[in-house]
């Protein structure tokens, strides 16, 4: 069954995956969609004995379905190879009562790493085979961690090119360090004089050039983003759910066809999206249960049935889920207003306009999959505290809210369902908060002194993309003013 795509906000002609993975965002602003959700047509005994290459295969075959079968082997192999430190990929351990699916064994120790070692590879071939000839330059302004993740994903991948801006004073040491260490011939990574909004601005008015465009085709290159609504990376997301599944049949946790739940710690909403997508395909998932921090937008939402930004912005130590416009809800929004692109455009205005919107009553009973959580500063550190002080196991604070939020759920409804908690960073990747949430002695020591101390307790070796930060030679010293960038863009692709 071939699978088109529509946008959110009108209802315009569908256009196939590879065409969508290639835009990223329709013409009308709205994000792309499946016009329907395939069924997972494998029986999850089969799955059970499946690599996660091979599950790759399963599940995104069946959403790209202009993909042929060599293609589609092609981007997943070229993915989940050595990049990642266990040949599982995302493996599922067992800690105080849940199963905590740890997505964080890639390049930059985060989740994200998931989608974006494919998302290069799916792009490429997109425009292959949409006869697209230009290399794809990947245009990115971060405030960290998203440019990372987008470097070590476009790498060295043929017929890519990668320019990440940040602000030079505006990044974590560590951040900097870990971008302007980038290794590879393609990769491009420039400090600007300015905040992340000027980066983003920069960018913006770059992709918005009409003239610059029309040049950079004539030598070769059109630019895209790897943005986290790009259907590229939410159908890549999808895979670990059925994998986390099929695991635990292999494992013998339960028996095919029981139900489970899940907890997932949420900034964007795009990680449990792929979750709701892996029940509408099929997957016994019971409750999908969405943890937020003290940014708790989305709890207030499956509270009330009202979204509203209006509030203050908090900096949290779970800081890749402090966003108070969850932009990837949209597609959920859509769904439960009963794929109706017109009500759908119609919350957004009001969302970018008065930042505000609420949904009906029957548009909210078609949330009743959902269960939304929330978990204070304290409660995040108390529970990583709580789960090494128990098990041992070190957790880091996104997925300490998601304990959290899951501990106050168990406690509330007696829900006995067995539940993969999703891991989405490793703890390395945020030591200070995680050693003091443990003992607060341990925020008298520096940085590595630190990494050395939680290897210590936990007995987990240290990533490699830790030991980079200490050796690693800065390979990229560019910096520039915000008034340049398009300058320095050019001059890079060697146009003039
Ligand atoms: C991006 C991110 C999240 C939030 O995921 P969404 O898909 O944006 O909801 C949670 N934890 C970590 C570590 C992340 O990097």
């Amino acid at each position: 069954m071939e699978i088109l795509y529509k946008s959110t906000r009108s209802d315009s002609k569908p256009v196939t995956a590879s065409q969508a993975i290639l835009k990223g965002l329709a013409d009308d602003g709205g994000l792309f969609v499946p016009l329907q959700i395939p069924k997972l047509d494998i029986s999850l005994e089969k799955l059970a004995k499946l690599s996660y290459q091979e599950t790759a295969y399963e599940v995104m075959s069946r959403f790209l379905t202009d993909f042929t079968e060599e293609e589609l082997k092609y981007c997943i192999e070229n993915a989940y190879d050595s990049k990642f430190d266990t040949k599982e990929i995302a493996p599922l351990k067992y800690a105080d009562g849940a199963y905590y699916l740890e997505l964080f064994h890639g390049a930059t120790i985060a989740f994200k790493d998931m989608a974006l070692s494919i998302l290069p590879y799916l792009m490429t071939t997109s425009a292959k085979k949409n006869n697209v000839n230009n290399e794809i330059v990947i245009l990115t302004a971060t405030s960290g961690d998203t440019g990372k993740a987008a470097l070590a994903g476009f790498a060295d991948v043929p017929g890519t090119r990668i320019i990440v801006f940040f602000p030079k004073d505006g990044v974590s040491p560590i951040q900097k360090k870990q971008m302007v260490t980038q290794k590879g011939g393609n990769t491009c990574v420039i400090g600007i004089e300015g905040n992340f909004d000027d980066a983003q601005n920069g960018v913006k008015a770059i992709f918005n050039d009409k003239e610059l465009a029309k040049e950079l085709d004539e030598a070769g290159f059109q630019f895209s983003s790897a943005n986290s609504i790009n259907i590229g990376r939410l159908v890549p997301q999808v895979v670990y759910y059925v994998y986390a599944y099929s695991r635990m049949v292999a494992a013998g946790n339960i028996e095919a066809g029981d139900k489970i739940n899940v907890v997932v710690p949420t900034g964007n909403f795009g990680n449990i999206l792929a979750a709701y997508y892996a029940k509408n395909m099929g997957l016994p998932i019971d409750r999908l249960i969405c943890a937020s921090n003290e940014n708790k937008v989305l709890f207030d939402f499956f509270a009330t049935g009202k979204y509203d930004k209006n509030r203050k912005f908090i900096l949290t130590s779970s800081p890749s889920m402090d966003i108070l416009i969850s932009s990837n809800l949209e597609r959920l929004i859509y769904r439960i207003a009963g794929d109706d692109a017109e009500k759908n455009a119609a919350f957004m205005r009001s969302l970018s306009e008065k930042g505000i919107y609420e949904i009906s009553d029957e548009m909210k009973k078609r949330l009743a999959d959902f269960s939304g959580g929330y978990a204070s500063e304290e409660e995040t550190a108390k529970a990583i505290s709580d789960l090494y002080k128990k098990c041992g196991y070190i957790i880091d604070t996104h997925t300490a809210v998601a304990a959290s939020v899951y501990k106050k759920y168990v406690e509330e409804t007696g829900d006995e369902t067995k539940t993969v908690i999703a891991s989405t960073a490793s703890p390395y990747k945020f030591t200070r908060s995680v050693m003091t949430a443990i003992d607060e002695k341990y925020d008298k020591m520096d940085d590595f002194a630190l990494v050395d101390a939680l290897c210590g307790l936990s007995g987990v070796k240290v990533p490699k993309a830790i030991e980079d930060i200490r050796t690693a030679p800065v390979l990229h010293k560019t910096e520039c003013a915000a008034a340049d960038m398009k300058k320095i863009v050019k001059r890079q692709l060697g146009v003039n």
